[in-house]
């Protein structure tokens, strides 16, 4: 068969945003597909690109048969220390501004020189905060969808920004709106979503100012959603039902395919499996540690890879671990604690010698599964949140912004298998709430409810469930909505 008549496989260019310590969703959806038969272009800006060559090895982005890595710029100078956390607003309005014109090149780059090593690219796949790249696919006659790697009813509270701002809920009064109760304001009003309080709307509405970025970006960035040919979501239709069916009536193509790393893991085995995405280094001695505790009785510590707090409350949750009488594993990342390197007092590091273990970095997912694992103490990260759900482990919720207060509204409130902690975290609390989830009746409550989501979960991504039949549809309409895409544009 000449090359002519080689069928033409399938290429995906997936680009997830670069605000994350991490890009796992994005790299699943990649992994799924793949499988799937496509060829991947994998692209991360060139900041995380050198972050990952320097945390993985410089073989880590070799890619493989079928999967490549690619950069783009995301236009911010450079900075004295390359390993941390960019600040987020910075970078959304950056790669806004400068990553398009480079991405548009990659893409035409691509595009130039078809073959036996790329296929031309069939569609773009975009994180949802970086629409530039779904409106230059277009532009180029792409097909272009959107990927928001949020919750679902996360991003309808973004989808509902602007209509928060027209009611005169938002911007607030003055800084005192904060903290008099007026969070705690009813909204009832959007679509499958009852029950909700100002305050478990994403955090960036929390504002005085009408220009503040974050207000502005998302909630603009949630609306370009709606001209993307399709928006797929990392969750389950049954975890999230009354939010997904209200998507569903507003946007022609939801595809919810979660717990991603389902399908991902699936596909486990081959050459993809050294292709991972963490920015640190995993420390995977913690899990040999594990390996002598007794099954359910670890609480499990981590806020995610964009979470800083002050120095008080590192102290507070340390002393509150401290006391809480539970062996416990804490990751702490080098920048957790806002302008300067995580100090623990010295006293509480020789006191938990024997029942707590620390590290900087772990491999979260293969924690959470370990039997040993009895709690999670989180920020509600969506991935945090949905990876607990998947290995049926409760959560103790700490939201520090973004859509974590509206992830932890769902986690305690709708699906029973959570307890909140202050924002204004205090040891006793901490100590009092991990006793109360690992030890009361209602903490049994909260586990049996666990199990239950996680049984779902499995449920959604095996024969017949419906995440995998939304898999099967979005590759259905990445193959024939390109060609039907081609035919619109000529
Ligand atoms: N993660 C990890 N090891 C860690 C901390 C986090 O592998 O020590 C992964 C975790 O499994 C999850 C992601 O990083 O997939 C964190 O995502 P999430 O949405 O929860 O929080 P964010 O970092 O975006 O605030």
């Amino acid at each position: 068969m000449s090359s002519d008549d080689a069928p033409r496989r399938p290429h995906a260019v997936l680009i997830p945003q670069p605000a994350q310590g991490h890009v796992t969703p994005m790299l699943h959806l990649a992994k799924a597909l793949h499988a799937k038969g496509f060829h991947i272009t994998y692209v991360n800006s060139e900041y995380n690109h050198r972050r990952l060559l320097r945390s993985r090895g410089p073989d880590s982005l070799a890619g493989a048969d079928g999967f490549c890595f690619e950069a783009v710029p995301d236009g911010l100078p450079p900075s004295d220390n390359d390993d941390v956390t960019q600040d987020i607003a910075a970078l959304c309005l950056s790669t806004t501004e400068h990553s398009a014109a480079p991405f548009r090149d990659l893409l035409a780059r691509l595009n130039a020189r078809p073959g036996s090593r790329a296929p031309a690219v069939s569609c773009v796949i975009a994180d949802g905060v970086m629409s530039f790249a779904q409106r230059v696919a277009e532009e180029m006659g792409i097909l272009a969808l959107v990927f928001w790697t949020t919750s679902a009813c996360g991003f309808m509270g973004y989808l509902h920004f602007a209509e928060l701002i027209r009611r005169g809920y938002v911007p607030l009064k003055d800084e005192s709106d904060l903290t008099n109760g007026y969070l705690d304001t009813a909204i009832d009003w959007i679509p499958g979503m009852p029950g909700m309080r100002l305050k478990d709307i994403p955090s960036f509405i929390r504002t005085t100012d009408r220009d503040d970025v974050m207000l502005n970006f998302d909630g603009g960035e949630a609306q370009n959603a709606r001209k993307a040919r399709g928006v797929i979501l990392n969750t389950y239709d049954a975890l999230e039902q009354g939010v997904v069916d209200a998507l569903r009536r507003e946007f022609p193509r939801v595809y919810t395919v979660g717990p991603l790393a389902a399908f991902a893991n699936a596909a486990r085995g081959g050459e993809l499996d050294a292709i991972g995405g963490n920015l640190w280094k995993e420390d995977t001695s913690c899990l040999r540690w594990l390996d002598t505790q007794r099954p359910g009785s670890v609480v499990y510590v981590n806020f995610g890879s964009i979470t800083v707090m002050t120095p008080a409350q590192l102290t507070e949750f340390a002393w509150g671990l401290a006391g809480c009488g539970r062996p416990f594993l804490w990751i702490i990342r080098p920048d957790l604690v806002s302008g300067e390197n995580a100090m623990l007092p010295e006293e509480f590091v020789t006191d938990t010698k024997e029942g707590g273990v620390l590290a900087s970095w772990c491999p979260q997912e293969l924690v959470l599964s370990h039997p040993s694992v009895g709690l999670f103490l989180t920020h509600c990260g969506w991935n945090s949140t949905l990876e607990s759900i998947c290995s049926g482990v409760p959560m103790l919720c700490w939201p520090f912004f973004a859509e974590q207060p509206t992830n932890c509204r769902y986690v305690c409130a709708k699906w029973g298998i959570g307890m909140e902690i202050d924002s204004d975290v205090r040891r006793e609390e901490v100590a009092r709430l991990v006793r109360e989830a690992m030890d009361d009746e209602s903490g049994k409550a909260r586990r049996v409810k666990a199990m239950v989501w996680k049984e779902k979960a499995k449920e959604a991504v095996e024969e017949g469930g419906s995440s995998r039949k939304n898999l099967d549809r979005l590759v259905e309409f990445l193959l024939a909505g390109n060609d039907d895409f081609q035919a619109e544009s000529a």
